[in-house]
């Protein structure tokens, strides 16, 4: 049984894409993009989905007898629940709190969606992964032939982080994708903006940089970073054009790019 779209987009990296629609049809961000990257050595997991599916057996069969490291990007709901089928798991020091209890996931509750009945069963707590492990800005793995760079890119969420690999490849987690943008808090969005500039400064030392988002389409390259630099510094001057949405508890405003919800919390 899975609901994984797995896909070889290069020799060592792979896509493992799940439909959030299908939980609730209010997640337009549709698909969620899990990688998996294959070193010489060790593989490495980023982001595990929804946990609705069994993913371990889909990854044991791809990565062969390498080692795998977990990563998740940030501790949002649909990055971490397949945690528990993995005993450890990294993620940046701000978020590990959010991600060593049982996760609650009962804002879909109400979902048209059957498939909300497999949470059901676990009365909307999903369990975590026996071990959480920190990452900071600047850490740096070997995976062989392939290394991967951690980058702390916080905004959407505190812990948020980018991984930059040797081989070009830039995965911009939800910090970057081509999608409807969940933002903080008005008063943090200038926060989010010099992650987007961190990100830039990247892809002009090195213009061949790949992106690969969290959500939706891959690869894309430097101008979704402007385009979503120049969106959402912009979004206070929409202020006056935002409407209450009740299920994220956000203030949406559109522009002719991007829809935004900004944290009302
Ligand atoms: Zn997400």
């Amino acid at each position: 049984m899975t609901r994984f779209n797995v896909k070889k987009h290069k020799e060592y990296l792979y896509v493992i894409s799940e439909s959030i629609t299908e939980v609730h049809p209010v997640y337009k961000n549709s698909p969620l993009n899990l990688f998996l990257i294959l070193g010489s050595n060790m593989a490495l997991l980023i982001d595990t989905g929804c946990g609705l599916y069994p993913l371990k057996p889909i990854v044991d069969d791809l990565i062969g007898d390498r080692k795998l490291l977990v990563f998740n990007t940030h501790a949002h709901w649909d990055h971490v629940l397949g945690n528990v089928e993995f005993g450890e798991v990294y993620i940046h020091e701000n978020e590990t709190k959010f991600i060593s209890k049982p996760y609650d996931v009962s804002h879909v509750k109400e979902s048209p969606c059957e498939i909300v009945k497999i949470y059901e069963k676990q009365n909307f707590l999903i369990p975590p992964a026996v071990v959480i492990k920190k990452l900071k800005d600047g850490d740096f793995f070997d995976l062989g032939e392939i290394n991967v760079k951690v980058i702390h890119a916080p905004g959407h969420s505190p812990g948020s982080i980018c991984l930059l690999t040797n081989k070009g490849e830039l995965f911009t987690s939800d910090v970057a994708y081509y999608g409807e943008q969940f933002l903080p808090k008005r008063k943090f969005i200038s926060g989010v903006l010099s992650s987007i500039s961190k990100l830039i400064k990247l892809c002009e030392e090195n213009p061949s940089l790949e992106l690969y988002p969290s959500h939706a389409n891959y690869p894309c390259d430097k101008s979704l970073l402007i385009d979503l630099y120049n969106g959402i510094k912009n979004v206070p001057n929409l202020w006056n054009t935002r409407r209450e949405h009740d299920f994220f508890y956000a203030y949406e405003i559109n522009d002719d790019k991007f829809k935004y919800y900004v944290n009302r919390l």
